[in-house]
């Protein structure tokens, strides 16, 4: 490892500033980027959009963005940048649709790769005995879902939003209510094309080139850029019953979602949220769910209080609407929840899986969606889970207005440890995500100051009590956090790198490695 770790260098504690401009080796300027043959072009000026992300906090200009026509684009990049070797700064980042929250995608004085304009493969569905669909690493789910669709099929395993790209999800792992039945996003490929950070395009897939396979998913774009993935599909539902239930007692709450989540009959999407004084809830919920007791739940009173709202849904077909109405009936009868908290609504599948893009709608016509989001996302075995709540929801955040705060838990045997994911040790985690907002300018409770502060504060005390938590999504400014991070596992991490992307060019905005000078 050694040997390794002198070529590439581990990062250290890199300054984070759009200040921070490198001194440029003549070899770094645009000029050598021009004489390459391409089916797409480069852009040197309009570039500022690629320093930009959903997280809003971090802002590192790139010295180009290429727009690839083709896969050979980006191979031809990326070996001209390989065999400029270490005497070159540039470095290459692929960027999905920019959703990450803290300048991953992102490349100071690089190539930003921008992975839409590549639109080949075209999509190609199979609708054999297993059915796939053949995707470009720059689709958006969106379109995956609504092509799919045509052909009674979809994906299993989603995020809860999908105008995300297949490579951008799949380099961190893409969870969502179904990935307690179905795995994260990254158990749900069957093969992939990558480019490694030599430039070489490698198909690779559990049977062919599986180190790379595993490696690239959720390897957080270290070992190359996903240029094609064949996802799996499974017959699409037409319609779904969504439905919501309210608990104040935590251990009531994970005792239903862990019971949920173990069982074969049960919902096809389990997730939950955290509510701390909020008043007015059950009458917002009317505007989309309808409540089973009416006069009971407008009566029923969330302020000043700590609630934990569980929600599911049931798939069905307009044939079968009987026979779901019994399920769910008899599922609802073995919970706990606060029986006037029941909401239950009816949507079309595509609607549910598209439910976070209305909200987008909505706070981009008032200016909320493109402010600062310093999101923490945490995996915490289920073991400290209780230890976990008592202090973070009963003493740490003391409202959750500045965003949602989700939980929801997942089985580990879903989750391949081959791949370079990593949780933490138990049967069940649960994804705790705090999902804040904040007002840009402001130095109050919504403001970014506040917001980064408590998550300080979340950190800490799992750090101390050793809770054994992983972030998702993770974010670490030093190589011993990202090496306590990837534990056991950050040898082979390490030595991919050596193997697939030696000089460190690939993904620097997720500040594992840097480039060796
Ligand atoms: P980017 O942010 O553009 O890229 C992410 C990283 O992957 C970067 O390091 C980039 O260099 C690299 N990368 C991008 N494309 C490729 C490629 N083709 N090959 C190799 N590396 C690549 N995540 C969940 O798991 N579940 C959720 O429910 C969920 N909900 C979300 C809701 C919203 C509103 C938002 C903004 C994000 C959500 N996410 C969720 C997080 C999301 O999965 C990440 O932001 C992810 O990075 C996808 O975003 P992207 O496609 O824009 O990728």
């Amino acid at each position: 490892l050694s040997c390794i770790t002198a070529r590439i260098k581990l990062c250290s504690n890199l300054p984070v500033t759009s200040n921070n401009i490198l001194e440029l080796n003549p070899l770094d300027g645009a000029s050598s980027l021009r004489t390459l043959s391409l089916h797409g072009h480069f852009s040197f000026d309009d570039v500022h959009h690629a320093a930009k992300d959903f997280g809003n906090q971090y802002q590192y200009y790139p010295l180009a963005v290429l727009r690839p026509k083709s896969v050979s684009d980006i191979s031809t990049t990326v070996k001209h940048i390989f065999q400029m070797g270490p005497g070159s700064k540039l470095t290459i980042a692929a960027r999905g649709h920019g959703h990450s929250t803290q300048g991953q995608s992102q490349a100071h004085r690089g190539v930003v790769i921008n992975m839409e304009s590549l639109r080949k493969p075209e999509m190609q569905i199979n609708t054999e005995k297993l059915p796939y669909v053949d995707v470009s690493g720059g689709e958006l789910w969106i379109n995956i879902l609504h092509e799919s669709l045509k052909y009674g099929l979809a994906p299993k395993s989603w995020t809860d939003y999908l105008h995300l790209t297949v490579g951008g999800t799949l380099s961190n792992a893409g969870v969502s209510g179904q990935a307690f039945r179905h795995g994260p996003q990254i158990s749900n490929v069957y093969e992939l094309e990558v480019v490694t950070g030599k430039g070489e395009v490698i198909n690779c897939s559990e049977k062919q080139n599986a180190d790379l396979f595993y490696g690239v998913l959720g390897g957080l774009g270290q070992f190359g850029i996903i240029t094609r993935a064949r996802i799996a599909l499974e017959p699409a539902p037409k319609m779904v019953k969504w439905i919501r239930v309210l608990y104040s007692n935590f251990l009531a709450f994970t005792k239903d979602q862990e019971q949920l989540i173990s069982t074969k009959k049960t919902f096809d999407y389990i997730e939950g949220f955290v509510i701390i004084n909020k008043t007015g809830l059950l009458n917002n919920w009317r505007s989309s769910f309808n409540p089973q007791d009416p006069l009971q739940a407008s009566q029923f009173d969330s302020e000043g209080k700590t609630l934990f709202c569980l929600e599911m849904t049931k798939n069905f077909n307009p044939d079968d609407t009987d026979m779901v109405d019994q399920e769910v009936e008899s599922l609802l009868s073995q919970l706990s929840y606060i029986p006037s908290t029941l909401f239950v609504s009816e949507v079309s599948y595509l609607d549910f899986l598209d439910r976070v893009h209305h909200s987008e709608i909505k706070l981009r016509s008032n200016g909320l969606w493109d402010v600062p989001h310093p999101w923490l996302n945490l995996l915490i075995p289920k073991t400290r889970i209780h230890d976990f709540a008592e202090e973070v929801f009963g003493n740490i955040l003391t409202d959750t207005s500045n965003g949602p705060v989700l939980i929801y838990p997942v089985n580990s045997s879903k989750w391949d440890n081959r791949t370079s994911a990593v949780i933490p040790e138990d049967d069940i985690v649960y994804l705790v995500a705090f999902l804040s907002s904040a007002m840009p300018s402001s130095t109050g409770t919504d403001g970014i100051e506040h917001i980064l502060t408590k998550n300080k504060n979340i950190l800490e005390f799992c750090d101390v009590r050793k809770m054994g938590v992983k972030q998702y999504l993770a974010h670490y400014t030093t190589h011993d956090e990202w090496k306590a991070h990837f534990g056991p596992r950050w040898e082979t991490f390490v030595k991919r790198k050596s193997t697939y992307d030696p000089l460190a060019i690939l993904a620097p905005g997720q500040r594992i490695f840097q480039k060796a000078l």
